[in-house]
């Protein structure tokens, strides 16, 4: 069981107990422990092996217990007897944007409503504008939320996806006589919400593949059980395909279970037009088959170069593989650091020197450090006074560090009227500002996209972070205009970040690859509030090569000089 699982669960329970009106010093000491959990820079494990957990800020003995518990069964007794003792309905609820613990805990007592269906019929009836605390906007906004949760329903982060199939691929591996296993489908294609797993794999012995396959992950539920194909679905309600092929087929099964279908439909047609016939089998020519031993092999035969999975949409990448023209797109080999991180000293869960040693592990040459500004007081925004104990440290730091820089810069708040959180004076002393919009998600499209073209106007201003503020599958986007600020970021020569959070992965890659056009610059930038968070860059590296991005827009490739000269020359020009 891993940090991220464990404080998962920890959190829970926390949940469970606000919507129990539990009392709130309890509910805190669980999300406080959850916290602790997921900054901690030792391996779990060994901590709770060396007795050592309970020393830890906020754990005491009996959260040392149940923490103990969950780590060496893989259960919490105290965590099952909180979810039977609620119902489920309510810790549904809970995913709909805008209902809080105290709110669902307010709903489910004065009008007895346990079930999403129960909260829809009730806005309808208009029963929710009658609790006191909320009136006929917080119902709209409930309505809004639940139309939204329909609308993702049976989706998932690819991130969560990703582990899971994780865990079904190392298990496939050590089953005898597989061959080569691959996860396929949407997950593959690199799309930042996914419906199902799809994996693949060649094995001198596919019903006994399927046997174990159906018994080691099928304990929850089964959908489908064949001798060549099985579906089961997973704990979380995520479903999984498996195909077992022979080796032979294996490349071609694999290319076909990738997809998308757009793609798939047009290199048949490919193949047909050069008297081929291409299917999940095999390529044939007339009945003779041509053997492939894998996808790139496929390729070459029709004539194609290797295109990446994450560009298989039917979106003119078969027409540019025909003509060579495929973009180089941006490769894990490349980043050379990373923007855009969070520490203690406003929101963050790891100190400046956690975050720095972790980025040198990774090979990083620089980190640029971003905390909140003054006006993200919910976010522990820093004041110009905390601003310079940060800058002093980082100088201390960095008198020391040998072939690594830490940049100091601040992720800065887009006021209404578009003007940055500090006075220009304060704002020169940075290597880089980035600013963000974390606040009024409500004005209308021109005001909000206004507001962010002003900030880009400010001359101190060098990236624009998540430029759309959605939080996957949890919070659509605000209403801003991505034409207007990828072509105000082009004439500004202000970078937009690629937000590489899970769950933002924001600009959308659609929106990408309009930006690679207009030859606005680039940054993975991984968002990141605690020390593994760094790593974000390399898990949702695919999602933005997905936009065709070309390594040369993405300033993460430049040296530390180049990319400080970036920055600077705006502040020049201006
Ligand atoms: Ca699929
Ligand atoms: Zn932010």
């Amino acid at each position: 069981m891993d940090r991220s699982q464990v404080a998962d669960i920890l959190e829970e329970v926390g949940t469970l107990l606000e919507l129990k009106g539990d009392n709130p010093f309890k509910v805190r000491a669980y999300f406080q422990a959850a916290r602790t959990i997921l900054s901690l820079a030792a391996d779990l494990e060994t901590l709770i092996a060396d007795g050592r957990l309970a020393g830890l800020k906020g754990i005491g003995e009996a959260l040392n217990q149940k923490i103990t518990e969950l780590v060496n069964t893989g259960r919490m007794a105290y965590h099952q007897e909180l979810l039977s003792s609620v119902p489920n309905g309510l810790l549904e609820m809970l995913k709909i944007p805008s209902l809080g613990p105290k709110k669902v805990r307010m709903i489910h007592q004065k009008l007895g409503i346990s079930t999403i269906a129960e909260l829809e019929l009730a806005c309808r009836q208009n029963r929710i504008t009658g609790l006191s605390g909320f009136g006929s906007k917080s119902q709209e906004k409930i309505l809004k939320g639940l139309e939204f949760y329909s609308g993702h329903l049976g989706q998932f982060l690819r991130n969560d996806a990703l582990e899971e199939a994780r865990s079904v691929v190392s298990f496939l591996r050590r089953q005898p006589g597989v061959q080569r296993v691959a996860i396929a489908g949407s997950l593959r294609r690199g799309n930042e919400v996914v419906r199902d797993i799809d994996l693949v794999c060649s094995s001198s012995d596919p019903e006994g593949v399927m046997d174990a396959f159906v018994k080691e992950f099928g304990t929850h539920e089964v959908i489908g059980r064949g001798t060549t194909r099985s579906s089961v679905r997973l704990a979380r309600g995520l479903q999984a395909d498996l195909r077992a092929v022979s080796d032979v087929e294996f490349p071609f099964a694999l290319m076909y279970f990738t997809g998308s279908k757009e793609h798939n439909t047009a290199m048949r047609e490919r193949a047909r037009k050069m008297g081929l016939k291409l299917n999940e089998y095999g390529l044939f020519r007339g009945d003779d088959p041509i053997l492939c031993a894998d996808e790139a092999s496929i390729f070459r035969a029709l004539e194609l170069s290797d295109i990446p999975p994450e560009l298989r949409e039917d979106l003119g990448e078969i027409e540019a593989a025909d003509a060579g023209r495929l973009p180089t797109l941006v490769a894990d080999a490349e980043i050379r650091g990373a923007l855009h991180c969070h520490t203690t000293y406003s929101d963050g869960l790891g100190t400046l020197e956690e975050m720095v040693e972790t980025a040198r592990r990774l090979g990083f040459g620089y980190l640029g450090v971003s905390d909140h500004s003054q006006s993200a007081v919910y976010a522990g925004g820093l004041s110009v006074e905390r601003l310079e104990d940060q800058w002093d440290e980082i100088d201390r730091l960095n008198s020391r560090l040998e072939g690594f820089r830490i940049l100091k810069g601040i992720e800065s708040e887009i006021l209404e009227d578009g003007s940055l959180d500090y006075p220009d004076p304060v704002l020169a002393r940075f290597d880089f500002v980035i600013g963000s919009v974390h606040s009024l998600f409500r004005l209308s499209k021109e005001q909000q996209t206004l507001r962010i073209v002003r900030a880009m106007e400010n001359p101190h201003l060098n990236l624009i972070g998540h430029v759309t503020g959605r939080l996957l599958l949890e919070r659509a986007s605000y209403e801003v205009d991505v034409e207007t600020v990828l072509s105000a970021a082009a004439r500004n020569g202000v970078a937009i970040e690629f937000n590489a959070h899970p769950q933002r992965l924001d600009l959308d890659w659609r929106h990408i690859r309009r930006a690679v056009e207009l030859g606005v610059m680039t940054s993975i930038n991984p968002d990141a509030h605690t020390p593994s968070g760094l790593s974000d860059i390399y898990a949702s590296l695919v999602v933005a090569r997905k936009g065709w991005l070309p390594s040369h827009l993405v300033l993460n490739t430049r040296s530390t000089e180049d990319l400080l000269s970036f920055f600077g020359s705006r502040r020049v020009r201006s």
